[in-house]
């Protein structure tokens, strides 16, 4: 039956999980996008560092690696909304990413 072909393609894009970007606000797969978690410094304040395997604990953002959707989540502060953390975030380190990821 038709429908039967239908409901196995549902199902199989139903397996992975779909996650909001930070920055624009897109919903998107989560393999697509990059978790991002806050680590905090010596200094008081707050790093923002990809998690990749997806793997540390705690909260963590979404973000397309995509410098448009970083400067966009850094301007309207939505890391420290979506991981719970006030103070000052250093996002040097996704910073460099998302431009080692444009260049490649
Ligand atoms: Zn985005």
């Amino acid at each position: 039956m038709v429908q039967r072909e239908l409901s196995v393609s549902t199902r199989v894009r139903g397996e992975i999980p779909e996650r909001t970007c930070v920055g624009c606000r897109q919903k998107g797969l989560a393999t697509d996008l990059l978790r991002v978690v806050a680590r905090e410094a010596e200094s008081g304040g707050f790093v923002l560092t990809s998690d990749p395997r997806r793997r540390l604990p705690g909260r963590g953002a979404w973000l397309h690696r995509d410098p448009k959707c970083l400067s966009e989540a850094g301007r309207r502060r939505a890391f420290g909304r979506a991981l719970r953390v006030s103070g000052s975030l250093d996002s040097s380190e996704l910073d460099r990413l998302v431009e080692a990821t444009e260049l490649s």
